[in-house]
């Protein structure tokens, strides 16, 4: 499903973000990516869809060919890739309703699939009773909710999701965990960056830490003791 293959990153102003970074990733997993602040975790999910691009080394992701692909493919391998940020990244003047409608829109689905396919994901949010509303009358967590549904709206191989509890209380943060656990029952790889070592230690998945720019371990069900 993923496959990074002694990938090095180099920001355009010489910093090196990433080195001999080497992972593989099965469908159907749910892998935490942690490490501390500037580690190099948001670069890596970066260059999963294209945000970023390697400066050395081979990514495939489904069966794309992340660093060979021609620039035109980049909107295919990011209907494949649905990503969730830690700010959610809402549009303001939408509803919620049509935040999440609008992903299926730029891709030219039919009103009629969009109608369904919106009110199922509403469903799965549990924020059907708020579809109407714009993102400033709900919580923090709900916004976040609505993110992961327009995220996952096209029903994407993968899921990114980049702090997606850094702006959240550890009680909603644990409601967003649940959400993001079950997409991933329902089959969705799901590749989450975080630094809460709470919610790693508490909810066990794969864990990969990187440091400096390198992975430093990669562990099934592993513990995060990092001291944030
Ligand atoms: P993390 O997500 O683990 O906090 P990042 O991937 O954001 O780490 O950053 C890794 C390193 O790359 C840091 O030193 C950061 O300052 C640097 N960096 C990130 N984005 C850029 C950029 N656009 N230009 C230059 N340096 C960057």
């Amino acid at each position: 499903m993923v496959e990074m293959m002694n990938v090095e990153k180099y920001y355009d102003n010489g910093l090196k973000a990433l080195e001999h970074v080497a992972v593989q990733i099965d469908q159907g997993e749910f892998v935490y990516l942690v490490g501390s602040s500037g580690a190099g975790k948001s670069t890596l999910a970066k260059l999963l869809y294209r945000e970023e691009e390697a400066t050395n080394g081979h990514i495939e992701v489904g069966h794309f060919n992340v660093t060979k692909m021609h620039p035109r493919q980049i909107p295919m391998l990011r209907r494949f890739v649905g990503v969730v940020y830690q700010d959610f990244k809402l549009l303001p003047r939408l509803t919620i309703y049509e935040n999440i409608a609008y992903a299926m829109e730029v891709i030219g689905k039919r009103p009629r699939e969009i109608k369904r396919r919106v009110s199922e994901v509403l469903e799965l949010v549990n924020l059907s009773s708020k579809a109407k509303m714009f993102p400033n009358e709900i919580s923090g967590g709900e916004q976040q909710r609505v993110a992961i549904a327009r995220a996952i709206v096209n029903t994407p191989g993968i899921l990114i999701a980049d702090e997606p509890t850094g702006n959240l209380d550890p009680e909603t943060s644990m409601e967003i965990m649940n959400l993001l656990e079950t997409i991933n029952h329902q089959g969705t790889t799901v590749i989450m960056a975080t630094h809460n070592n709470h919610i790693v230690n508490s909810r066990p998945h794969r864990v990969i830490q990187i440091e400096n720019g390198m992975i430093v371990r990669d562990q099934e069900r592993g513990a995060y003791a990092y001291d944030n």
